[in-house]
């Protein structure tokens, strides 16, 4: 007789259904009927914690190991610095210079797009002329025998997007300006965004073939935003060009170069990849597709790699120009295929050893956006401040003002720069007049700022990403009062205030009496979860009939810690019993807000 060896399967603490047949290579529909044996209704995609998935393992004859989330770490952990920031932890003498990848920045109609026209069109490099152009979201020129990448997004919004994912996105910014139209509101919001990278700026100052254009104004105007060009003593560079007639393109790319030496750009292209996704694309024929700026080491075909939770193995690659390459040095653009889903921009991508280490890491992600999910976490918040000050983990306050009227911003920032000192500085990112928009919050998540509005609104849609990333915006309409909560939180002197936030929702489907227990709702959750502890309201139609807290709660006859979406539980409260059929417990937890 054959003897039968037992079978491991490893279980993450989360997964769908899906995925655990997957990982036992038995049919779903097994699982889910295994499931239904224990009382469990569920569907094919819906998850299941490690528990659940463990005794259903074992009952079909399966031993089980949990997932070492230790062995994951190591792997991430082994990624992250280079991610954080892309050469951080290279030995100085691996390191060499790099091209400068360049985004072009300004108003709307100045000229960026015209500017990205020109530049590429005078400077095709000689042995790539004839090359049709493609468009995959950056180029490479060669200028003086130097390549130069240009990022062909142009405005703030795409930069920022992609800084806000924890992309570098570019290393200068070119600041568009029209000589007839002069700085205007985008334009000083794309300064901010430049700031804020700690960008370098270059002003194009475009349009110049124009009768009306007055490059004077302009920089004037440009001094009152806090440019200084070089011309007038200051040190930002400024050319004056017309990217219509192609008129100064070279000294731009000139001027871009200069600025690139000074920034010392470095990579170390003897190692694996890590990049950025600039666009993704689905593509008929190849499926997945990506366009990755290489930030450091060389891209290869045949490389197993992981973009958040994607994975895949590059099976070809092409420049801007559409031509095959077997790899891409650093800030070189390239299109891949290979991967198994279309990544976002500013998404990261690493190399890792083989395709099974992607994947892994690549589904760990995922399960664990799907618990963070249900927990939004603040990324930084005013009431947090002095917690963080004093943990040495902030030295500064960055702050982005938006008011009603001009009127009202300077005496608010006049005032909020005297509140800092040396050693917790109040940095004012950007100030501009208006609602508080989408642009605003991207900043704010990007620079790890909080958001101020005085007498303006938040558009719907800014309140909606200011909620999922956890930004905290604050609107007044008190100077007075805006002031002295900056300061009180500086001193770590806010009072904090809280917020009910729902967790999860069970409708009562039966009412059980237990003796020395007293009578216990039998309930099927909803959405959600429910915690054992959790605070909890009992909703009869439209009355809320019970506050207080769960007193137990329990699968079958076993207490449990947390009970997910989908199941049925039995949960009795804190002095109240009187439960019926059709009651909704709503359970919440106290989150602070300021
Ligand atoms: P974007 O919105 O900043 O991308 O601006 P575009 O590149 O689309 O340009 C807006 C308009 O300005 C177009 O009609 C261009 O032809 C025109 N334009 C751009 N650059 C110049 C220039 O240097 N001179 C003149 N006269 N017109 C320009």
């Amino acid at each position: 007789m054959v003897e039968e060896r037992t079978r491991v399967v490893v279980i993450p603490e989360f997964l769908t259904v899906r995925q655990l047949a997957n990982l036992m290579s038995v049919s779903p529909i097994d699982i889910i009927k295994e499931l239904m044996n224990a009382g469990l209704m569920v569907n094919i995609n819906q998850q299941i914690d490690f528990d659940t998935a463990a005794i259903v393992a074992q009952d079909m004859g399966f031993e089980v190991q949990p997932e070492s989330p230790l062995q994951v770490e190591v792997v991430e952990e082994a990624a992250a610095p280079v991610k954080q920031q892309f050469i951080a932890g290279e030995a100085p003498e691996d390191l060499v210079s790099r091209p400068p990848v360049v985004t072009i920045l300004g108003h709307v109609d100045h000229g960026k797009t015209k500017l990205l026209d020109a530049i590429r069109h005078t400077n095709v490099a000689e042995s790539e002329a004839g090359g049709i152009t493609q468009h995959i979201g950056a180029y490479q020129i060669v200028y003086d025998g130097k390549p130069i990448t240009f990022l062909d997004t142009p405005g703030h919004e795409a930069f920022t997007a992609m800084r806000a994912r924890g992309a570098q996105g570019a290393d200068i910014a070119v600041l568009v300006v029209a000589a007839d139209d002069g700085v205007q509101p985008q334009t000083i919001e794309a300064i901010a965004h430049a700031r804020a990278a700690h960008v370098p700026i270059i002003v194009a100052l475009n349009k110049i073939d124009k009768p009306n254009a007055n490059p004077d104004v302009v920089k004037q105007q440009l001094a009152d935003a806090g440019l200084v060009v070089d011309d007038w003593g200051g040190d930002v560079i400024c050319v004056p060009v017309s990217a219509k007639h192609k008129i100064n393109i070279e000294e731009l790319l000139e001027n871009i170069l200069l600025v690139s030496e000074v920034a010392e750009l470095k990579a170390n292209p003897n190692r694996p990849a890590v990049g950025t996704v600039v666009e993704g694309r689905l593509d008929k024929s190849k499926g997945a597709m990506a366009t990755i700026l290489v930030q450091n080491g060389t891209l290869r075909v045949g490389d197993a790699v992981v973009i958040g939770e994607i994975y895949g193995r590059v099976r070809a690659m092409f420049n801007d120009k559409g031509k095959q390459v077997k790899e891409a040095p650093p800030s070189m653009p390239v299109v891949i295929s290979g991967l198994s889903d279309v990544p976002t921009a500013g998404d990261i991508l690493e190399v890792v050893e083989n395709e099974r280490t992607a994947r892994m890491i690549a589904n760990n992600r995922a399960a664990r956006r799907q618990e963070a999910a249900a927990r939004p976490t603040r990324v930084f918040t005013l009431d947090d401040l002095y917690n963080q000050f004093q943990a040495g983990q902030v030295k500064e306050l960055n702050l982005i003002i938006k008011a009603d009227v001009q009127g009202s911003i300077e005496p608010i920032v006049t005032s909020l720069q005297k509140l800092g000192d040396e050693s917790l500085q109040v940095n004012i990112l950007h100030q501009a007049t208006g609602n508080i928009t989408e642009s605003d919050i991207m900043l704010a998540i990007a620079s790890r700022a909080i958001v101020i509005g005085f007498n303006v609104t938040v558009d719907p849609a800014a309140r909606r990403m200011a909620e999922s990333e956890g930004v905290d915006v604050r609107v007044y309409d008190i100077i007075y009062r805006l002031i002295d909560d900056v300061d009180k939180a500086l001193k770590g002197l806010l009072e904090p205030v809280y917020q009910d936030v729902v967790t999860g929702h069970a409708e009562v489907r039966a009412v059980f009496r237990i003796s020395g227990v007293g009578r216990v709702a039998g309930a099927y959750v909803l959405d959600g979860e429910i915690a054992r502890n959790s605070l909890a309201r009992v909703r009869r139609g439209e009355e809320v009939i019970y506050n207080g807290r769960i007193a137990s709660l329990k699968r079958f006859t076993e207490d449990v810690k947390e009970v997910k979406a989908g199941f049925e539980c039995g949960i009795s409260l804190e002095k109240f019993d009187d439960f019926r059929e059709g009651d909704v417990i709503e359970v919440y937890r106290k989150e602070r807000v300021s």
